[in-house]
């Protein structure tokens, strides 16, 4: 199976929050998109947001993708107490393959991917022909605008 992870950081070294996701599924990554520069969300005083998409094959079950993602949010030490507010790793399972769960725990696809451009903008970059729910994510784009996502 193939998903698509979306990871983010604003605080520390970023990138290499964001490298450590690569790190973590080295030999299951397919492909892996620049990084983003996003405005952040939500009106909290806070740096930019650093994005990527990496496109894996998910070497587990998706709870266990879910658990091992939420693992590296640990490991970063990710700062839960302010919402919208500045964290060390976000990684959300945007999508894996067919596979859609209602499971509040994990959602499938991503409830809120088609809102954000800072996600479907790289996703797009690594994979051109990419659709959301049966629609082109190209399209969703088209109607959203960029949202200030810049590719660094
Ligand atoms: P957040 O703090 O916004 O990253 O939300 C984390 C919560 O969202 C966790 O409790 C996850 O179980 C849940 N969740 C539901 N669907 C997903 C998904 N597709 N990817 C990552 N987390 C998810």
């Amino acid at each position: 199976m193939r998903a698509v992870l979306s990871t983010g950081s604003n605080i520390g070294d970023a990138r290499a929050h964001l490298r450590s996701v690569v790190d973590a599924f080295a030999g299951h990554v397919v492909a892996a998109s620049s990084i983003y520069a996003t405005a952040p969300w939500g009106g909290v005083e806070q740096p930019d947001f650093l994005n990527q998409v990496l496109l894996i094959d998910v070497p587990c079950s998706p709870h266990e993708l879910l658990a091992r993602c939420q693992r590296l949010e640990r490991e970063a030490r990710r700062v839960r107490d302010v919402r919208w507010g500045p964290r060390t790793l976000d990684v959300d399972i945007i999508s894996i393959d067919g596979v859609t769960s209602a499971d509040p725990e994990l959602t499938l696809p991503h409830p809120r991917a088609r809102e954000r451009a800072f996600v479907l903008i790289p996703w797009l970059e690594v994979e051109p022909d990419a659709a959301l729910e049966g629609e082109a994510v190209a399209g969703i784009v088209e109607k959203l605008g960029a949202q200030g996502v810049r590719r660094l």
